[in-house]
């Protein structure tokens, strides 16, 4: 598959210097040059497919030659080392259950995935090795570092905000040593995001190392995103015909690999972004005005993003027209008031525990089924709510077990480096 920069100004390229750059050298984000809908029988006969072949078959058309078809089917296999259940609460209302993975938020997959891709294009490059440079917010860098962990020819640098993660993904990020390092920015999670893109803009740093990202715009972290809505529709389409998924929405790579997923023949009716007050594209959808601000702190923290970057990947999915846009996209903003109103809720009325994302999640699938009765809609539950234990157990007051990858890293030693500023991090770098 041939890929092209959404900017227009960089050359097409390969599936493997896509993975290796991250982003195109202009800058722009990298999309595949075409689509190939997959048979309609590959739908009608899901339930015979395990989780396996339907990743390998929806994924194939994206990766190769570059991964010949054995090696990708073992990379899927090593990265779906899990399950992805669907809970149903009512006719209406199901969660999809994405956190099932080592750091128990959604991001392992895509992490996992990638991981394994640049681990197969290092394979016989022993001379230069590559490094990842990634800015999180919280769920980011845990997904990372342990997709990562290991991986010969493949160094990891995690940049995050000094005491504005939660307690638990600060150790997942800062306990695994080997082939990765934790910086510990002082300064917020924007202050983490414009140090990485500096490293990416300064060609005295990119001329001595060769620097990736392992942000959703790195393609191959962002299409094995497609396989949640895959495995959704294959244990629910027996029942429900109106299948819409409602995606708690940061930076937007979930949502728009749904989308793909779309695009690749999935009978999907509507999608719904879900977002905290960090509405810009809620904002958009209304006035068909695109006005960026900067992002604001709520307890759904992987999703205070407030400039979405893989807006302009759902932009090209629809061909710019705002018409089809809306006709298939629609997306509400919450306050973190109703957010924990919402958790409280879905435990009164469904004895089930979400996290904040979650909640949200569910809070846009109601207010969507106000108007269209009939849907069943799908809320990803994208990270596990011991992830949150402040706001959950502030939230429902209900002692809630802790998982045993949460145990495992719970006593682990934090070990991090300290940085302040750019020249600290370069410096780093160079080291
Ligand atoms: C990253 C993340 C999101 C947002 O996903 P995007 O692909 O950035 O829109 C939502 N929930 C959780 C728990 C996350 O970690």
């Amino acid at each position: 598959m041939k890929y092209f920069s959404l900017n227009q100004q960089a050359p097409d390229t390969t599936f493997k210097d896509a993975v290796i750059r991250g982003l195109a050298p202009d800058k722009g984000l990298y999309f595949p040059e075409s689509i190939t809908p997959l048979s309609p029988d590959f739908f009608k006969n899901i339930d015979k497919l395990s989780h396996t072949d339907i990743a390998f078959e929806a994924i194939k058309q994206f990766v190769s030659p570059e991964i010949p078809e054995a090696d990708l089917k073992k990379i899927i296999e090593d990265t779906l080392s899990f399950d992805f259940p669907v809970v149903e609460l009512n006719k209406n209302l199901s969660f999809l259950e994405l956190f099932h993975g080592p750091t128990m938020a959604f991001k392992d997959v895509g992490a996992r995935f990638m991981a394994r891709c640049l681990g197969y294009f290092s394979k016989g490059n022993a001379q230069e090795d590559v490094t990842v440079l990634v800015a999180t917010s919280g769920d980011t860098g845990g997904a990372v570092a342990n997709g990562f962990l290991g991986v010969e020819g493949v160094n990891v640098v995690i940049l995050y905000p000094s005491g504005k993660v939660s307690d638990i993904q600060e150790k997942q990020l800062t306990t695994l040593k080997k082939n990765i390092t934790a910086l510990e920015v002082n300064g917020t999670f924007d202050d983490c995001q414009d140090m990485v893109k500096q490293a990416f803009l300064d060609d005295d740093l990119i001329s001595k190392m060769k620097l990736t990202s392992a942000n959703s715009i790195n393609v191959a972290r962002w299409l094995p995103q497609l396989f949640y809505f895959m495995f959704a529709y294959k244990a629910l389409h027996d029942k429900y015909e109106n299948i819409v998924f409602s995606v708690p929405s940061g930076n937007f790579g979930n949502v728009c690999a749904g989308m793909m997923a779309q695009q690749l023949g999935l009978p999907v009716s509507h999608f719904i972004a879900s977002n905290n007050e960090n509405n810009v594209v809620t904002r958009f959808l209304d006035t068909e005005t695109y006005n960026p601000k900067p992002s604001i702190q709520t307890i759904s923290n992987a999703m205070d993003v407030g400039n979405p970057s893989n807006f302009v990947r759902i932009q090209e999915i629809y061909n710019n027209n705002f018409g089809t846009l809306k006709e298939n996209l629609s997306s509400y903003s919450f306050s973190d008031k109703a957010t924990i109103e919402a958790m409280q809720e879905i435990y009164n009325e469904f004895s089930y525990v979400a996290d904040p994302h979650g909640a949200v999640g569910y809070l846009g699938a109601k207010a969507y089924l106000e108007t269209h009765p009939n849907a069943h809609c799908v809320c990803l539950e994208t990270a596990h709510p011991t992830k949150f234990l402040d706001v959950v157990g502030e939230a429902i007051r209900e002692n809630i077990d802790l998982p045993p990858q949460i145990v495992a890293v719970m006593d682990k030693k934090k070990k991090s480096i300290k940085i302040d500023s750019y020249s600290d991090l370069k410096a780093h770098l160079l080291s």
